[in-house]
């Protein structure tokens, strides 16, 4: 018996287990809210149990208030994405502030964002200066299946699955039926490799990074 003991003890020694390092990832979804494709995510994510990052438009929460409220009291996080979707990167300052203003006062009570992403990533000086005015980090990505441009969920999933790094910053749309369940189908993949999902302030907390208003971020 003692033998056998220290057989194992020898062997644990020689090959220790790894720790395997946590890894952590962070969806986020642009355009929205968009009524049921919202709500099919939302089912989808709340089943999962994992929180995500919602970069809305002021003209969308117009539409569906009830939706952002749902974002909000499902513990995910929320972005500004802009009023009209317009391009940010050629507007003048009191535009900016504006686009600003008209989608902040659309959002659920007590919904402090701390990141702006301009519409298609297109920034500025002005951006930057508005931004840091309204105490936003800019929040870009660095994976992009371009999803609203593939109509084929297995497609946009294999692209994400196959390129996911520690850190990373996914950008998705909830806009379509393939791109919902393309976002489920990551979830499900990414986590069965070990990854966990958090939103994108979470992730900068995980790495150790505080968000200064102004400054971009691609991944954390
Ligand atoms: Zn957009």
């Amino acid at each position: 018996m003692r033998r056998w003991i220290v057989s194992i003890l020898c062997l644990s020694l020689l090959c220790p287990v790894k720790a395997r390092a946590e890894r952590y990832v962070a969806l986020t979804f642009d355009d929205g809210p968009s009524g049921r494709f919202t709500r099919e995510l939302l089912d989808g994510l709340r089943q999962r149990q994992v929180q995500a990052t919602f970069l809305l438009c002021g003209y969308r929460l117009k539409e569906y208030p009830q939706e952002a409220d749902r974002i909000c009291r499902e513990g995910h996080e929320i972005g500004l994405h802009g009023y009209s979707h317009a391009c940010m990167g050629t507007m003048c300052e009191d535009a900016l502030r504006r686009e600003l203003e008209d989608t902040l006062a659309l959002l659920p009570a007590g919904c402090r964002p701390v990141f702006l992403r301009p519409p298609g990533g297109k920034s500025s000086p002005c951006v930057t200066e508005v931004a840091q005015e309204f105490g936003l980090g800019i929040l870009r990505w660095s994976v992009d299946p371009k999803d609203w441009a593939v109509d084929d969920a297995q497609k946009i999933c294999r692209t994400v699955v196959g390129s996911a790094r520690d850190g990373d910053v996914i950008l998705l749309h909830d806009m379509s039926h393939s791109s919902v369940e393309a976002a489920l189908a990551i979830v499900d993949a990414l986590s069965e490799q070990g990854f966990t999902f958090v939103t994108a302030k979470e992730l900068a907390r995980h790495k150790g990074v505080t968000i200064v208003p102004g400054r971009e971020y691609e991944r954390f």
